[in-house]
């Protein structure tokens, strides 16, 4: 919901002060869709609201519960056409965490990622961005479905760092207490490693966590699979990083993931290793080893016993090493999945 244009309709509508507090809350913390649901106000309240503004800036056009009921996909049509997926993961019981879209594709062209491959379609609004993460409320609300829902993730479609003036702009209406009051530390930003992005993000955001998608610790690798690379290489990444740790005693998290015969050798394992160590202090790093989820380009999975030796050796160099499961890959909402089109 546009809150700047409720505020300003309110005022020209002579309402007191405290509806615009009760309006936004039952659109951000309950996730109402309509505003003929608020009850609380008049219904000729309720008539101007829904003729005037949108309690989201989207429709939903479809919502996929994964097999195992731990992955829900849910595709939204913007107001010009164009689709964003968003996906509701449960990585262990009654505990739901949301993964957001902040772009219509993406226009980094990651070999490996289905976004990639569909260009960049536009940035989204903060609006577009936090009603996606609001709309889970809303969801879990009205299917009764019991947990705590807490934290958000900058890992859908797109690169945040891309549309930086608007990623900012949601995370602050999503941690403000007064508007959607997500707190801080649930929030994690996602990022292939664009630099200029790191630094502001480590100068603004001292409490929101931050992921960098490494998956090579050598440069002709990273080149010829992320084309990121050739715009800021491992070294500028390093020192984006080092600054980021000088300025956030925070955990930084290392995504990876393994490909068959690509980047899961024992040289790539110390090299990550070796890459990590001269980044700060290795208390703070923690890398995940992340399943590769087929999209049909050629790429194979390494196989369980390989990802097992990658992460002894890991942790070996001294570094904090875990196996991230994939969830939601049977509705196409895993991590790198994310395609705005529905293959169920
Ligand atoms: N653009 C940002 C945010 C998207 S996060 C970023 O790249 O960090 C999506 C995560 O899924 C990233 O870590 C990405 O590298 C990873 N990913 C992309 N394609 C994948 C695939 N096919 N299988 C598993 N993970 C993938
Ligand atoms: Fe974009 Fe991230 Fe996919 Fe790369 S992995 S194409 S940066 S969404």
């Amino acid at each position: 919901m546009d809150y700047k244009k409720l505020e300003k309709l309110l005022e020209e509508n002579n309402q007191p002060a405290f509806r615009f507090k009760q309006i936004t809350k039952s659109v951000f913390y309950d996730g109402v869709g309509s505003f003929d649901e608020i009850t609380t106000i008049s219904k000729d309240l309720r008539k101007m609201l829904s003729e005037e503004l949108s309690s989201y800036p989207f429709t939903v056009k479809e919502v996929v519960v994964s097999g195992d009921k731990r992955a829900i996909k849910a595709l939204f049509e913007l107001s010009d056409g164009n689709v964003i997926e968003s996906v509701l993961i449960s990585p262990k019981p009654e505990v739901w965490s949301a993964c957001i879209s902040s772009q219509v594709g993406c226009a980094m062209a990651c070999d490996f990622c289905a976004t990639g491959k569909l260009g960049l379609g536009r940035d989204l609004i903060s609006d577009e961005i936090v009603s996606q993460a609001v709309f889970w409320r809303g969801y879990l609300r009205e299917n009764n479905i019991a947990g705590t829902y807490t934290n958000i993730v900058y890992m859908g479609m797109g690169e945040p760092f891309m549309n930086w003036e608007h990623v900012k702009e949601s995370i602050e209406v999503l941690t403000d207490e007064n508007l959607c009051n997500f707190p801080n530390r649930g929030l994690s930003v996602s990022t292939s490693g664009v630099v200029p992005g790191i630094e502001k993000f480590a100068d603004t955001f001292g409490q929101i966590n931050l992921a960098i998608s490494l998956h090579f610790a050598f440069d002709e690798k990273r080149d010829k699979y992320m084309p990121v690379n050739k715009a800021y290489n491992l070294e500028k990444l390093k020192k984006s990083l080092q600054y980021y740790l000088s300025k956030n005693k925070r955990r930084l998290f290392i995504e990876y993931i393994m490909l068959d015969g690509i980047n899961d050798s024992n040289e790539d394992a110390i090299a990550l290793t070796k890459y990590l160590r001269l980044i700060g202090d290795k208390k703070l790093i923690i890398v995940n080893l992340i399943k590769y989820n087929s999209i049909d380009e050629g790429f194979v999975p390494s196989t369980a016993g390989s990802v097992q030796r990658f992460k002894e050796l890991v942790k070996r160099g001294g570094i904090a090493c875990t196996i991230r499961k994939s969830i939601g890959d049977d509705i196409h909402g895993a991590c790198g999945q994310l395609a705005g089109k529905n293959k169920c």
